[in-house]
């Protein structure tokens, strides 16, 4: 953990909604870093691959040479990736295919929700309720994706229409929605307590 027992947390900051992950970090209880090139990912605990154009975040990740060293810095520490960055964690990508780093054992669809219903708030009821509360989750959708396929070691933390919508493998998280566009911490909470697990474990 940093000098102050907060964990370093980094969001990755190429491209998309990085700022309103950061300060629901902050307010979370993190100190959160924007990251924009490999070598940051030293000093980190955990990272956020927030959302926004997963097929140009991409091509940034490519380009800046993070793509490789994300891989190599997942192995170690937990990787939280919303909309666009579940897509990028994923481990297979349709509508059109593309690659990603296979964090999650997850077949996705990107903007799959259709163009009439593309945006939308809802209430969520948790399918995790020991972790999350059984206070209804508000969840905005852009343009989400929709989780196809799961394996059996993915862990369905929240449903929205039958399909899984918050889920987790190991050290790692996802959420096709936004949580960071809401008042709501609780997944930024559970995604930091899943850093503190890691780090303990390895200490
Ligand atoms: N539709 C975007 C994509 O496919 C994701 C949208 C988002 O992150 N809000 O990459």
């Amino acid at each position: 953990m940093g000098s102050n027992g907060q964990p370093l947390v980094g969001v990755l900051a190429l491209q998309g909604d990085f700022q309103r992950h950061a300060l629901a970090l902050s307010r979370a209880g993190a100190h959160a870093v924007e990251v924009r090139s490999p070598d940051q990912l030293d000093e980190l605990h955990g990272l956020i691959i927030p959302g926004g154009e997963s097929t140009t975040m991409l091509r940034l990740l490519e380009a800046s040479g993070l793509m490789t060293r994300l891989a190599e810095f997942a192995q170690r520490h937990p990787v939280y990736g919303s909309c666009a960055g579940a897509i990028l964690l994923a481990r297979e990508v349709r509508n059109p295919a593309q690659p990603s780093l296979g964090l999650l054992d997850i077949v996705i669809e990107r903007n799959a929700y259709g163009r009439q219903l593309d945006s939308r708030i809802v209430r969520i009821q948790p399918d995790d309720q020991q972790r999350l509360g059984s206070e209804a989750l508000e969840a905005v959708f852009i343009r989400a994706p929709v989780i196809r396929a799961i394996s059996p070691a993915v862990h369905v933390l929240a449903r929205y229409q039958g399909d899984p919508v918050l889920v987790e493998q190991g050290p790692h998280l996802v959420s096709t929605f936004h949580p960071e566009l809401t008042e709501d911490l609780r997944v930024h909470k559970l995604f930091l307590d899943k850093i503190r697990a890691c780090s303990q474990l390895s200490r």
